[in-house]
């Protein structure tokens, strides 16, 4: 069943009032895991309002309908809801004393237009209203159900606050959870992502959200189907991306991901930073207990740094350069052996835009990791990047060779 809303009002259409309900309405929605899927503003007009009412009723809808239930002459929801279902308008006991109470009891004069707001389509039931004078009301002609409620948005909101959960019981859409999953990702681009979800065969069951906040992706997705749909096409998620997701349903971030990782195996860890500049210290201790598994951050940018804190050989440094593959590999051993941690990881780069060589062109990069028993060392290269965007990528390369280290030991 379609959820529509159909907001009614000149001012809406005239730019004098922002719509206001719809977007209430879809909130609420999206708290209870459903969707809204259309909001129609329409003019305080009853051929415009029966043009609505004609086109959304050839499927299964729910119409929630806002505005003109007021009792002047240009408050006509009413009565142009019952001309398009072809329906006669009919005064309802029930509202007469439930409206005539109201007056009563705080004490103003009722005039008998506000009668008016007791009319209601053949068929209507009365929906009450707590927070002012007009019902709304609730119709079911065949299969497109309305609900009509006042437009004054406190009212609104209200009734839904009321009302809301007991419609969606009786129409059944309560009974449907969206099942939703979010899963975070690094190290691969967008589009590669979507090539690989394509191939899954439960991925037409679900339907997909893509938010990249680089270097991450957020992939959001959501499905009507059956639980074991859904739990089939999470795990051919996690087979296809595997080696990308660092979490899943987590509000966390990419560093405390490589931390939980870190703490998993009870390892300790050093960092030896050059063109990163203390980012990755920096992101790692952004995580609350970062302490526990963060022993030492060296940022050794000069030379002198590098061989007086790390013992970096002199004759490395000159035989090699600074951004080589046995310097980066010397920086993380000097940082694993001054801080006694189980691992320990080096960057070194030219971040540019200036500094490159033909042989060392500015974005190449060499990172290491030493453990004990394990040492990896590569030389890569990106290309491009301002020299801020280099050093998240540099930092969040040097993170997730930390995270895929601690996923390949056995604790
Ligand atoms: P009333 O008894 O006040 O006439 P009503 O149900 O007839 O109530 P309207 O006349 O349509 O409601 O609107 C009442 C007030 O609520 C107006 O100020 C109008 O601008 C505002 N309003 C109506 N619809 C919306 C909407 N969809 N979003 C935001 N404000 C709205
Ligand atoms: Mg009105």
């Amino acid at each position: 069943m379609r959820i529509v809303m159909m907001a009614i009002g000149d001012e809406l259409l005239r730019g004098e009032t922002r719509e206001g309900n719809g977007q209430a309405l879809a909130a609420q929605l999206q708290k209870r895991h459903l969707q809204l899927q259309e909001v129609r503003l329409v003019g305080d007009d009853l051929a415009q309002i029966a043009a609505t009412i004609a086109s959304v009723r050839a499927q299964p809808t729910w119409l929630i309908v806002s505005g003109g239930l007021g009792p002047t002459d240009d408050d006509f929801t009413r009565q142009a809801l019952a001309t398009s279902l072809g329906l006669g308008l009919g005064r309802d006991q029930a509202c007469v004393a439930a409206i005539t109470e109201r007056f009563n009891r705080l004490g103003r004069k009722m005039d008998p237009c506000n009668l008016r707001q007791a009319d209601l389509p053949q068929g209507a039931e009365a929906v009450t209203n707590d927070h002012g004078t007009a019902p709304g009301f609730f119709l079911q002609d065949k299969q497109l159900v309305i609900t009509c409620l006042p437009g004054v948005p406190r009212e609104f909101r209200a009734m839904l606050d009321d009302h809301l959960d007991a419609w969606l019981d009786r129409l059944h859409l309560a009974s449907a959870p969206r099942k939703e999953t979010t899963f975070r990702l690094v190290g691969l681009p967008e589009s590669t992502m979507q090539g690989l979800l394509s191939l899954l065969p439960h991925y037409a069951c679900a339907k997909m959200r893509s938010l990249p906040t680089w270097p991450q992706i957020r992939l959001e997705l959501s499905a009507l189907t059956s639980d074991a749909d859904f739990a089939a096409l999470c795990a051919e998620v996690r087979q296809a991306l595997g080696p990308y997701i660092f979490s899943q349903d987590r509000e966390e971030s990419f560093a405390a991901a490589v931390l939980r990782a870190l703490r998993a195996i009870d390892a300790t860890l050093a960092v030896a930073e050059s063109c990163s500049g203390g980012l990755i210290g920096h992101l790692l201790t952004e995580v609350p207990r970062a302490s526990h598994t963060l022993l030492l951050d060296a940022v050794t940018y000069a030379n002198s740094a590098k061989i007086q804190l790390l013992s970096v050989q002199p004759e490395l440094l000159a035989s090699h350069g600074a951004v080589s593959e046995p310097v980066a590999l010397a920086m993380a051993r000097g940082a694993k052996d001054l801080a006694q941690s189980r691992v320990a990881i080096a960057t070194s780069g030219v971040a540019g835009p200036d500094g490159g060589s033909a042989e060392k062109p500015v974005g190449t990069v060499c990172i290491a990791l030493v453990s004990d028993g394990h040492e990896r060392v590569e030389t890569l290269h990106f290309k491009g990047l301002t020299r801020d965007r280099f050093k998240v990528l540099v930092a969040y390369t040097a993170l997730d060779w930390l995270r895929q280290w601690a996923r390949s030991v056995v604790p």
